[in-house]
C-alpha cells in the first residue's frame, strides 16, 4: 500500500499515540493498522489417521494441515467444517476448539503473512476429494507419528498433541 485509500495523498511511517505506523502525509486521519486476518487451521482426523496436506505452491516435502479464511457472516466452527469438506472432501460434525496461534512471517512459499490462526479439531469421515485448485496431495500420519513443526500450524497441532497425552 502506497497511498492513502482516503485521500490519495502518499503513506508515510511516522509515530503516532507512541507506536511507529504507516499514515497519510496529509494526516487526513487514516491509519494504516496492518490488524491481523483470521484464519482457521483444522487438525483433520479420519478412522486412518490426521490427514495432512500439500499445497501446489509449496516445496515438495512440506505438508501441513488445512487452512482457510473466515468468511463473512461465518462462524469459526463452521468455517472450520466448511474448509474440511472443501479441500478435502470429508465430513465432521462438531469443530472442537485448540487454541489461537499468530502467524507473523513468511510461509512455505515465502510470502509474508499476518494472521491470527483459529486452531480446531474435527473428527470427520468420507473418502478423501483433494481440492485441486489448491492441493496436489495428502497423507495420513498415525496419532503416535504426527509431530508439530515450527510454525504457526505446526503449534496448533502440538497443542492438540499436548491435549491427548494429558488425557
Ligand atoms: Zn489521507
Amino acid at each position: 500500500m502506497n497511498y492513502c485509500p482516503n485521500c490519495a495523498a502518499e503513506l508515510e511511517q511516522a509515530q503516532h499515540d507512541g507506536e511507529s505506523r504507516i499514515l497519510c502525509s496529509k494526516r487526513c486521519g487514516f491509519v494504516h493498522w496492518d490488524n491481523p486476518t483470521p484464519v482457521v487451521a483444522v487438525v483433520v482426523e479420519t478412522d486412518d489417521g490426521i490427514v495432512l496436506a500439500h499445497n501446489k505452491n509449496w516445496p515438495p516435502k512440506a505438508y501441513s494441515i488445512i487452512t482457510g479464511f473466515l468468511e463473512r457472516g461465518e462462524t469459526p466452527e463452521q468455517c472450520a467444517l466448511r474448509e474440511t469438506e472443501e479441500e478435502l472432501g470429508l465430513k465432521g460434525e462438531t469443530a472442537e476448539f485448540i487454541g489461537f496461534e499468530l502467524f507473523n512471517g513468511k510461509g512455505f512459499s515465502g510470502e509474508e503473512f499476518n494472521q491470527l490462526i483459529i486452531g480446531f479439531y474435527i473428527r470427520a469421515s468420507g473418502k478423501i476429494v483433494l481440492d485441486e485448485n489448491e492441493l496436489d496431495e495428502a497423507k495420513i500420519i498415525s496419532r503416535e507419528k504426527l509431530k508439530g513443526w515450527d510454525t504457526a500450524t505446526g503449534r496448533i497441532v502440538q497443542r492438540w498433541l499436548e491435549t491427548q497425552t494429558a488425557t
